[in-house]
């Protein structure tokens, strides 16, 4: 892990949020407030800003500037959460260990920090369904030394809790107050995250 990766990790987020971007404003306008892809986009933005400032730095460093960026300029439930995601990430990175290893560790105490931010878990309908069997995922994983296997893996299980949002009634976020009426719709920031998810799976799995 370095900062050119990261970098380029979100660079290929875009690309593919940009692509989807009619759908995730649907989606939002659908069970929420319609804000959800000007977020995301505005989060993106701001971080890929930070590319030449912080070329080179520890990856902690970057992630945690990040974050710092996105809490300061990014509304909405999915601004606060993200960053409190991304911040806490950049808290446990330890460059000893294997990308794998440490991947999973960050993103697990990642996901952790988000769950008590929003006082949410599984089934509630909100990203952590993709969120959190990611992050199992990652630690079941990582021991794993193919990469693309861990990938694709990761990939599956995305897809997997995003789609799995569609026939839940939510529970935290503007969405819970349609009760019933939420289901049949897919949550915007399930979506969101596991477009995100996707983007950096493939170009793992394409290099
Ligand atoms: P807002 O809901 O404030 O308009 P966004 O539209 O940017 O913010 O983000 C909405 C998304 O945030 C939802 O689709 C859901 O995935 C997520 N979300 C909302 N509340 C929570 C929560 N308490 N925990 C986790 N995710 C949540
Ligand atoms: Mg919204």
């Amino acid at each position: 892990m370095n900062s050119e990766k990261i970098f380029n990790a979100i660079s290929q987020i875009k690309i593919s949020i940009d692509q989807h971007k009619d759908e995730i404003e649907k989606l939002d306008q659908e069970i929420g407030d319609g804000d959800h892809i000007f977020n995301i986009q505005r989060g993106i933005k701001e971080s890929l800003d930070l590319k030449d400032e912080l070329s080179g730095q520890a990856p902690n460093e970057v992630l945690k500037k990040i974050g710092m960026k996105i809490m300061t300029t990014v509304g909405g439930a999915s601004g606060a959460l993200f960053s409190t995601l991304i911040m806490s990430m950049s808290k446990k990175y330890n460059g000893e260990l294997s990308d794998q290893k440490n991947i999973a560790e960050m993103f697990t105490d990642g996901v952790e920090a988000m769950k008590k931010r929003g006082k949410a878990d599984l089934g509630e309908k909100t990203m952590l369904d993709v969120l959190i069997p990611v992050s199992k995922e990652l630690q079941k994983l990582s021991d794993q030394d193919n990469v693309k296997y861990i990938a694709e893996k990761i990939k599956e299980s995305a897809e997997k809790g995003m789609l799995s949002t569609k026939n839940l009634i939510a529970t935290k976020g503007r969405a819970s107050f349609l009760g019933e009426r939420a289901k049949g719709h897919i949550d915007p920031g399930a979506r969101s995250s596991q477009l995100a998810i996707e983007a950096i799976c493939n170009t793992i799995i394409n290099t």
